[in-house]
């Protein structure tokens, strides 16, 4: 006879925004299960991602609350300036910058800090198993069945679940989205980003780039250090995203590491001294998508599941995590108040707080991707006067600024810091 697992929430996808969302649950005393088709450990591994993400103050927040913050292998490297100018490569930057000082308009706190995929991965894995009311199922595949009343996840081999609230977190080609037949709009940026570190001479003192260049946005992030790669002459280190049109992008891709610095160098600039490509070079196609809607019959969607941006402004997990502060806080504020978790009303309230968020978010980096892409001589002119004039009117720096720490006027909850009520 199959064993029955009764839980309140279901996460199918324990990625980056499934599994901090199946923590952020359980953290606050619902049964939780969560299910990937994939095994969690190789997930640590540096050849599995090569991402760093930067990670705005307020999911830094999420993360904490959740218990996964904490077991961060390293420091992260906390982001305390960002610099914004318009580039074509060979030529240094446009002197009509935007600078973004974190001790000027962020009262002292961090605009966020660069974390690395692997180190999110093992505080993640460190976190599933020392919670008590959460089951993990990894590697497994299920099979949902959903209806008014609740869903059952049957699993190839394991319990059968039943919760009253599944979560579709699987990604960008979510199966349980499908399933419901919600409709999604794509767009492909037929470009490339190629993604990465290098070693260079001079500290950056934790500055974040972001140049818009004609064939793509280029971001230099800082990295807490080299680690095993840095040497006497080249002691930091900085992550890339560089995005740049497919066809360029492969040929780039397909050079040496000694070529492929020089055309580093010519993007970057020289503020930071000699470069040096180290570790493994990564390429992910760049694409938006957008779903329809964000519930169905007794499922949510969240993260990349429900919406995909281009990485312009670095803010596709800060997004998920804001799908996750807030189903979690609609989830627990209903079984609080004795109302069914998976309930429609529920299920709307969550699609109230978090698709125009999103769809804000989306419709910004695709205004940005489409106004930065192109080198037409007047609209480079009238971007680059732009962003002096941003520069020099303070309310409207502090309102970027605080848009890239993901704050908003009144800020409350999981986000605002206030981390889980006692139930
Ligand atoms: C080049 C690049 C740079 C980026 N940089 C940043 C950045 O600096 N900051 C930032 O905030 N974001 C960044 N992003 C975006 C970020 O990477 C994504 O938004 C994030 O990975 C989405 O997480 P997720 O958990 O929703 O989905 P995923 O990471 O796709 O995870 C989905 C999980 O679901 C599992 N799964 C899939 N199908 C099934 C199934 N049928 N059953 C069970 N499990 C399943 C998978 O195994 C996986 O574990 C970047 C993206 C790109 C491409």
């Amino acid at each position: 006879m199959t064993a029955t697992l009764d839980v309140t929430a279901c996460v199918i996808g324990a990625g980056p925004v499934g599994a901090t969302l199946a923590a952020t649950l359980a953290a606050a005393g619902l049964t939780t299960a969560v299910v990937d088709r994939a095994p969690l450990p190789p997930m640590e591994l540096p050849e599995f991602d090569g991402r760093a993400y930067a990670i705005a103050l307020t999911s830094q927040r999420l993360l904490a609350a959740a218990g996964i913050w904490d077991r961060l292998p390293e420091m992260p490297q906390a982001i305390r300036r960002i610099r914004v100018a318009d580039g074509r490569p060979g030529a240094p930057p446009s002197r009509l910058k935007l600078d973004f000082d974190a001790a000027e308009i962020a009262h002292g706190e961090a605009f966020g800090w660069m974390v690395e995929a692997r180190a999110l991965r093992v505080a993640l894995n460190a976190r599933l198993p020392a919670l008590p009311n959460l089951h993990a199922f990894a590697p497994a595949t299920a099979e949902v069945t959903r209806h008014a009343d609740g869903a059952e996840i049957r699993l190839a081999a394991g319990p059968l679940i039943r919760a009253r609230l599944v979560v579709g977190a699987e990604g960008r080609e979510s199966p349980l989205r499908a399933q419901a037949g919600i409709p999604v709009t794509r767009w492909d940026y037929g470009q490339v980003g190629m993604v990465g570190a290098f070693a260079h001479a001079r500290p950056h003192e934790g500055t974040a780039l972001e140049m818009f260049l004609p064939n793509g946005p280029f971001a230099q992030l800082p990295l807490a250090g080299p680690g095993g790669f840095g040497t006497a002459e080249l002691p930091h280190a900085s992550a890339y995203v560089w995005s740049e049109r497919t066809a360029l992008a492969r040929r780039f891709l397909a050079l040496d590491d000694a070529r492929f610095g020089r055309e580093l160098a010519r993007r970057l600039g020289d503020h930071l001294g000699a470069i040096r490509p180290i570790g493994r070079r990564w390429s992910y196609p760049l694409s938006a998508l957008w779903a329809e809607r964000f519930t169905d019959t007794r499922m949510a969607l969240v993260g990349d599941a429900a919406h995909g941006i281009h990485p312009i402004a670095g803010q596709g997990l800060n997004l998920g995590f804001r799908d996750v502060a807030a189903l979690a806080e609609c989830v627990i504020e209903a079984e609080a108040a004795g109302e069914d978790p998976g309930a429609p009303a529920v299920l709307a309230r969550y699609q109230a707080r978090a698709r125009p968020d999103a769809m804000l978010m989306l419709g910004a980096t695709h205004a940005l991707e489409r106004l930065f892409g192109t080198d037409f001589a007047p609209v480079r002119l009238a971007r680059r006067l732009g962003i002096a004039a941003v520069d020099r009117i303070p309310a409207l720096k502090r309102a970027f600024a605080e848009r890239a720490m993901g704050m908003k006027p009144g800020q409350a909850g999981l986000l605002g810091g206030q981390g889980l009520l006692p139930r």
